[in-house]
């Protein structure tokens, strides 16, 4: 199974409108309109038409950074998966560390969230990792599958195959420490078990393991070398156009 590679880049809560557009459009000039791997970036939910636009008729792809579980409704300053399907979006990224953290978002509201996602015919991009505390302690393994049986709890075969995972080690987003290839590598192909575990072969050779944390032009190469790493979630260093051009490249030369 030859699984594309894909680099996503997540912009978090930076950029103006103008600054986004800009870069969107840098970034689609450079792609054009078809590429050997996946491309998308995921700008704050305010742009994202406005992005859509100006990556329209190219390779990238749009992504929203995070949604609400249901379709509408009384959810004053939620938006629902079908409003970023209706702006163009493909994914959706959903239990960013940030927002485990910072916004107290459980395994089960993540759930409650893939399952919206899939639901509006969008591939979630699903976020584990764990701290420097769980690492240190050798409970890395063990912090990921409880993530993953949480986050992913009552999917079928067919809607895993629609998923991507994202490891991001929290120690490692945006402190400029990457985590090893070897680090990297031992977590993706554990996941890659644990899906064969829980579903099949099928499952576990096919879903899109991106890492994350600290990635940028120098260190991807290496990184995306590992057999079970399949691109690339990519915070600061997405937010210049000739840096996430060179993960990019990186990836296309795999
Ligand atoms: C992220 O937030 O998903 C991320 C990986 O950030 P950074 O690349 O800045 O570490």
């Amino acid at each position: 199974m030859v699984r594309r590679k894909f680099i996503a880049g997540n912009w978090k809560m930076n950029t103006s409108r103008a600054e986004g557009v800009a870069l969107a459009s840098a970034l689609a000039a450079k792609v054009g309109s078809s590429s050997s791997v996946d491309v998308a970036v995921c700008p704050p939910s305010v742009y994202l038409d406005a992005v859509g636009q100006a990556i329209k008729n190219s390779a990238v792809g749009l992504g929203a950074q995070n949604c609400y579980h249901e379709a509408k409704g009384a959810f004053t300053g939620e938006i629902s998966p079908q409003m970023v399907r209706d702006l163009g979006c493909a994914y959706v990224i959903l239990g960013h560390s940030e927002r485990r953290q910072i916004f107290k978002e459980s395994n089960q509201e993540v759930n409650r969230k893939v399952l919206a996602v899939l639901g509006a015919g969008l591939t979630p991009i699903v976020c584990v990792g764990e701290s420097l505390d769980h690492r240190q302690a050798g409970q890395t393994a063990a912090v990921v599958r409880e993530q993953i049986e949480g986050s992913l709890a009552g999917l079928s075969a067919d809607q895993m195959l629609k998923i991507v995972i994202a490891y991001e080690p929290i120690w490692a987003i945006g402190t400029g420490v990457v985590a090893t290839p070897q680090q990297a590598e031992d977590v993706h192909s554990d996941l890659r078990r644990l899906l064969e575990t829980r579903y099949n072969s099928q499952v576990a050779s096919t879903v899109q393991i991106q890492y994350g944390g600290s990635v940028n032009a120098e260190n991807a190469a290496t990184l995306l070398s590992q057999p079970n790493i399949d691109g690339a979630l990519v915070g600061g260093a997405s937010l210049k156009a000739d840096g996430f051009l060179a993960i990019v490249a990186a990836a296309q030369s795999k």
